[in-house]
This record gives structure tokens, C-alpha cells and sequence, in this order.
């Protein structure tokens, strides 16, 4: 349920789907006065329980643009987001498996660190990728942005990766018992190039034409109309497409990789069901209240009446599929994970490496990172209570499986 908030000075209000805006760090609600006072918003500024503070627009913000988008309200991973897929295999009867590398879980979980690169790293050699082989067919879309054509090639090297920090590969036990795979990852350095190449434009473009909206927002835009606008558009939309397809590589592999443990060590008949792949940094247009509009969701999931939708809360803790309400107060969205409470330096200055890994261990979750010195910024401490979350949304979204960790790949 949302709180209103509206001062003199704005041209929207904004709601915030938490106890109150009182609640919001000042750096947060500072960015939300930024977006209340754009002259092209549509209704109103939405925050979903899980906001905090991003680069211009605050993670977990929701806005519906007239004419205009605006590439730091997409943010800087375009197309972000989460796949999901559920087994028929119970838990209690892998874990107790051995195999010559641990239990089977942990087995796993050391064949995913083998396969999937994660970090910095990426592949030696091009891999397919059918959204990369579309784009260069499509070439005079791109053409015109001359800077941006390598990121092209390096897309086939980055294809099936998951990158570093908050990105993941889950391993998780349903509430009903059964193994279930998430996989957090986006457009990896491809939409990052596209993002900071499109912002240093329209803040070109803005400053030419006497723009109304101040630099220091970081809030620069491109009408849907211009040239830039439209190439913007054009990129968006592939760097989703490769965050998609990225994602269902890596689901791929993850899949492979149970059926040959699964397959070798269980009489199980694995089978995969509920294949969810959905976006939380992207805009698209669609219909609210009577008008086309650019709904910008960055860290945000679409939840239309019915639609499934995945929501993590971090590792040790609980995570969601949801399914959606179509409530046209958020235009149709909901948070996109539980959010961060502490900054990533805050996090590390607050909780020690052993203490993060001990309550791993305490709650029998298997850790796959490389280097452990910097686990504290993504542990469950880090991050705000997934149910406090989930009950500040209930007119958003109503829960269909809850899902605890018991492996995690973590870059
Ligand atoms: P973001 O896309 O904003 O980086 O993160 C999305 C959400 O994922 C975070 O708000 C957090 O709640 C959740 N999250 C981050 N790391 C993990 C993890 O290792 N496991 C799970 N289940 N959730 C995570
Ligand atoms: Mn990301
Ligand atoms: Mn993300």
C-alpha cells in the first residue's frame, strides 16, 4: 500500500510503496524530488518497497514518460534481469548424495564455477548468439553509431556469462521441497557501452536546447521523435534482447549440468517445468490511464494482471515467484528484489567476511565464489528482509512459491 508524498515545487506527486517517506535515506528521496519536478511525467513517480538510491533515479523507481526516455532512468545494466525454472527432484534426497566432490549440491555448484564465466571474465573464443547475429543483419539501424559497432563483436565473447557482485546462479529448495534454479544477470559490458554512450548524448542534446532538467540530476533524456531517441530505442531493445538471451545460455548450462549429476548419481527422471525470463531495467511503451506512455522500470518487474514474475531476496534468505495483480496505481509493477539497506562499502565495514560465510555455513548453503574478501557486500545482511518487502506489496503481487538458497555462484 502507498504513501503520498507532494510538495509545492513538484510536477507529480510521488508514491511510495513503503510505511512512509520518512523511511526513504535522504540520498534516495532527494532523487525523487530530481524525477517529481521533470515536466513530462505521466501521473505520478512510483518507488517500490525495495528502493534505494541509483545513478540519477533511485533502484526500484517506476515512471511513465510522455515522448521521452531517459537512459539513466533504464540504468546502466539494460535488460537486467532473472530466469527461473523448477524441477521435480526433492531437495532431502540430493542432499544426502555423495559424489568424489561433496554431496551433490555442492558438486553442482563446483561444475557451474567451471562452466560459466563469471566476474571480469569472459569467453576466449565467439560463441553463438542469435541476437548479435540479428543485429549485424539489421545494420543500418546500427550503422549510425559508429562508437558503439565493436560492442557488437565483443557481444558473441560475452554471450553466457554472468559477471560480478550482485549477479548470481541459485540453487534453491521450494517451500514444497523440490530443487529450483534462478539466474541474476543482464547485458553484461554491451549495455553498459550502450547506456553511457546514449546519457553522454542527451546530456549534449539537453544542454543545447536549454533543457529545463539541471545536469546535477543526471536525468538527461532523448525524445522518442529525435534520431538519438529512436537509436536509442533501437540499442535499448537489443541489449535486452542479448540480456535475455544471456540468460537462457546460462540457464542452459546449469540445466546440462543437473542432468548429467542428477542422471549419474539419482534414478531421477529429471524434468523442468515454469520457465519464467523476465527484464527489471528496461522501458517500453504502453497503455496507462488513457495514454501511450514510456514506462520506465529500473529495478522493477512488470506484474499485469496474472503475469508471473520473479523477485530474489538474497543469498541465505528467501526469494519469490510472484504473480501479478495489475494494480494501475504502480502501472502494473512491483519490486524487482528486496533492495539494498547497506551500500556495498557499508556493508563491508559493518560485517566480516568470516561472520557472512559462518551463517552460510550455519544454514547449510553452498558458497561458489572465487574470492570471498568482499562476501559481506552481498550477504543477506546487506540487504532489506525479503518479507517485510513482500507485505509492503501485497496490492502489487501475491506470491506463488517461496524459495530458500542452498547453493549460490556469485561472481
Ligand atoms: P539488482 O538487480 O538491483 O542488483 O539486485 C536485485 C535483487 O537481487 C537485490 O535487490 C537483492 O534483493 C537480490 N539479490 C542479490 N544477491 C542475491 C543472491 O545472491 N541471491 C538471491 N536470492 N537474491 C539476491
Ligand atoms: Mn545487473
Ligand atoms: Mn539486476
Amino acid at each position: 500500500m502507498f504513501v503520498m508524498f507532494e510538495k509545492e515545487e513538484f510536477k507529480v506527486p510521488v508514491r511510495v510503496w513503503l510505511e512512509g517517506p520518512g523511511v526513504l535515506e535522504e540520498s534516495c528521496l532527494e532523487q525523487a524530488r530530481h524525477l517529481a519536478k521533470l515536466p513530462f511525467l505521466h501521473k505520478w513517480v512510483c518507488l517500490m518497497p525495495d528502493t534505494h538510491a541509483g545513478m540519477g533515479m533511485p533502484i526500484g523507481g517506476v515512471i511513465a514518460a510522455e515522448d521521452v526516455v531517459i537512459p539513466n532512468a533504464v540504468g546502466v545494466d539494460i535488460g537486467c534481469g532473472m530466469a527461473y525454472t523448477e524441477t521435480n527432484i526433492p531437495v532431502k534426497e540430493i542432499r544426502q548424495v555423495m559424489t568424489g566432490n561433496g554431496n551433490l549440491v555442492q558438486a553442482m555448484i563446483g561444475d557451474i564455477m567451471r562452466n560459466v564465466p563469471v566476474g571480469f571474465a569472459h569467453h576466449k573464443m565467439m560463441m553463438p548468439s542469435y541476437t548479435m547475429d540479428c543485429a549485424f543483419e539489421e545494420m543500418d539501424r546500427y550503422e549510425q553509431d559508429a562508437e558503439l559497432l565493436g560492442q557488437l563483436e565483443a557481444g558473441y565473447y560475452q554471450i553466457g556469462t554472468l559477471g560480478g557482485g550482485n549477479h548470481f546462479i541459485e540453487l534453491q529448495e521450494s517451500d514444497d521441497g523440490f530443487l529450483t534454479v534462478m539466474v541474476h544477470s543482464g547485458s553484461r559490458h554491451f549495455g553498459k557501452s550502450v547506456c553511457d554512450y546514449f546519457h553522454f548524448k542527451a546530456r549534449e542534446l539537453n544542454k543545447r536546447w536549454y533543457s529545463q532538467v539541471p545536469d546535477e540530476y543526471r536525468l538527461a533524456f532523448l525524445p522518442t521523435d529525435s534520431s538519438e531517441g529512436k537509436r536509442y530505442l533501437d540499442w535499448m531493445n537489443l541489449s535486452m534482447d542479448f540480456a535475455k538471451e544471456n540468460r537462457e545460455k546460462m540457464m542452459l548450462a546449469v540445466k546440462a549440468i543437473l542432468e548429467k549429476w542428477i542422471g549419474k548419481y539419482t534414478d531421477f527422471e529429471l524434468t523442468f517445468s515454469g520457465d519464467i525470463n523476465c527484464h527489471h531495467n528496461y522501458a517500453a511503451l504502453e497503455n496507462h490511464y488513457d495514454k501511450n506512455v514510456w514506462v520506465h522500470r529500473k529495478g522493477a518487474v512488470r506484474a499485469r494482471n496474472g503475469e508471473l514474475a520473479v523477485i530474489p531476496g538474497a543469498m541465505g534468505s528467501y526469494s519469490y515467484v510472484v504473480m501479478g495483480k495489475g494494480n494501475p496505481e504502480s502501472f502494473f509493477s512491483s519490486s524487482h528484489g528486496a533492495g539494498r539497506r547497506y551500500s556495498r562499502k557499508g556493508a563491508m565495514s559493518a560485517f566480516s567476511c568470516e561472520q557472512v560465510i559462518q551463517d552460510l555455513n550455519t544454514q547449510g548453503v553452498v558458497l561458489g565464489k572465487k574470492n570471498k574478501s568482499d562476501v559481506a557486500e552481498e550477504s543477506r545482511f546487506a540487504y532489506k528482509d525479503i518479507e517485510t518487502v513482500m507485505k509492503d506489496q501485497t496490492d502489487l503481487v501475491v506470491p506463488v512459491k517461496r524459495l530458500k538458497t542452498i547453493g549460490v555462484v556469485k561472481g
